[in-house]
């Protein structure tokens, strides 16, 4: 039982590291500690409760988080700090031993955080009654250690549902948890567990009351959404039919694919569907058969290129993008060559370049062939410049086009942006921002580039779009 008293007046501060998914279930967490009676602490504020949302995709991440902590501890002091995530899941015992931390939180124990936040708090309560020290936090061989729960990976099986408000406009919709790919340099599988989903029910009553707060874009994320019904038996293209017919919501879209459960029925779906938007983001990762294989992909460079004609044939005008990771272990020159080639001729619309790193307990490490680090930054140097080649010329061919853009809040004094429905960032000058244009779809006649090439600009005629 949650005891909601120990929760009243206090303030929190979040910080979350990674992709989207951390992102929006910290969002969650902050919704529900709100409904608690938790304020979120503003800058400047001392806050009772610390959350560290934790990534551990590359080792800079597990720096950035052991940094994060060390940040948040020193600027709250006394706070209650909880660090949950995949590297608490992974690098649990190091994380309960660091200085301040009082609640590790695995990936399983995750879904039930409030109601370790509310036992720990009455335990607090009631040793404070008894005038002890108040730590959670237990002295182990002359250290402190954090106290932890976290289940091994195998036994991951809880789901954290998560709708959320990411900035004013866009929400974030959770459908997928997990992974069963098993890709030889990825931990995800390992932090997250297996792959794991709620119902088709559950998620249309969570998009309807997006649609109920005023939420017109929905972003559908997960570790690998394309395996969406290893828990419920259902289909993800029968999610996509499901929630295209939810009043209210203008437009989806779906954060990330894997190609070889991209299916052509999707395709053709999102081709005709009311709301399904023309953008497709899909991690290829290498152009090069070799390396898909020492990867353990599930498909070859064929697969994604036939993907890529299908979408293109049925929506000339959808926007793609690629995760490319570069410089992993096997990567020769050569492999890396027929990587460019073949994404030279890929008729995509920006590169997702991420530099290969090594991840402790990955079979990666049991291939001999490695990249240096000079390699890989030369090789993410030239992906990046034909990403940005790719980029422009796709804006470039909507110039003096109508369209329509969901436009976002704009800082003030500042220009406003929003995105049409293939993805093409739009910029309002500043003098002619209107409030009321604030999460509007509105019809636009795009314009040049802005000033650094980021957006196409568009203006008022007499005072409207
Ligand atoms: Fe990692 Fe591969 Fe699963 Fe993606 S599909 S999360 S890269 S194991």
């Amino acid at each position: 039982m949650i005891d909601s008293s120990s929760f009243q007046g206090k303030k929190a501060a979040y910080y979350t590291l990674g992709c989207k998914l951390n992102f929006s279930e910290t969002s969650t967490f902050a919704k529900l500690l709100q409904q608690l009676g938790v304020t979120t602490a503003q800058k400047g504020d001392k806050a009772d409760i610390c959350l560290i949302n934790t990534c551990s995709v590359t080792d800079v991440a597990d720096h950035k988080c052991r940094q994060a902590i060390h940040r948040l501890v020193r600027e709250h002091p006394g706070a209650f700090v909880v660090v949950t995530g995949c590297y608490a899941q992974l690098e649990s015992e190091a994380v309960s031993k660091m200085e301040g931390v009082d609640l590790v939180l695995g990936s399983d124990e995750k879904a039930q955080l409030v109601q370790f936040l509310s036992d720990a708090f009455v335990r607090q309560a009631s040793v404070a009654e008894n005038g002890g020290d108040t730590s959670i936090a237990s002295e182990g061989a002359g250290r402190r250690q954090a106290e932890c729960h976290r289940k091994p990976t195998k036994d991951i099986r809880s789901f954290a549902p998560s709708c959320s408000r990411g900035n004013r406009t866009r929400f974030f919709l959770k459908v997928q948890d997990g992974c069963d790919y098993f890709c030889t340099y990825c931990t995800i599988p390992y932090a997250r567990g297996f792959s794991r989903n709620p119902t088709i029910a559950s998620l249309v009553e969570l998009a309807r009351q997006a649609a109920a707060e005023g939420g017109k874009e929905i972003v559908l994320t997960g570790v690998n959404i394309g395996d969406f019904g290893k828990s419920t038996g259902e289909r993800f293209i029968d999610l996509v039919r499901a929630l295209d017919s939810v009043e209210g919501v203008a437009r989806y879209r779906i954060s990330s694919l894997e190609p070889d459960l991209l299916s052509d029925e999707l395709i053709e779906f999102c081709a005709k569907s009311r709301a399904f938007m023309p953008h497709f983001h899909i991690p290829l990762q290498s152009g090069s058969d070799t390396v898909l294989q020492l990867m353990h992909r599930h498909y070859r460079r064929q697969l994604f290129a036939d993907k890529i004609k299908h979408i293109k044939q049925l929506m000339p005008h959808a926007f793609v993008g690629v995760d490319v990771m570069v410089g992993c272990r096997g990567e020769t020159p050569e492999c890396f060559e027929e990587t460019y080639d073949f994404l030279e001729k890929l008729d995509v619309s920006q590169l997702h370049v991420f530099p290969y790193s090594e991840r402790p307990g990955t079979m990666a490490l049991k291939i001999p062939y490695t990249v240096s680090e000079k390699d890989k930054k030369q090789r993410s140097k030239r992906l990046l410049a034909l990403s940005d080649a790719k980029t422009q010329a796709f804006y470039e061919a909507h110039i003096g086009q109508m369209t329509e853009v969901l436009f976002e809040k704009a800082v003030r004094g500042r220009a406003m942006h929003g995105f049409t429905p293939n993805y093409i960032r739009v910029e309002l000058p500043p003098q002619e921002v209107q409030n009321n244009l604030d999460n509007q779809i509105v019809t636009v006649r795009l314009g040049d580039f802005n000033r650094d090439k980021t957006a196409l600009m568009t203006h008022l005629v007499n005072d409207k779009l």
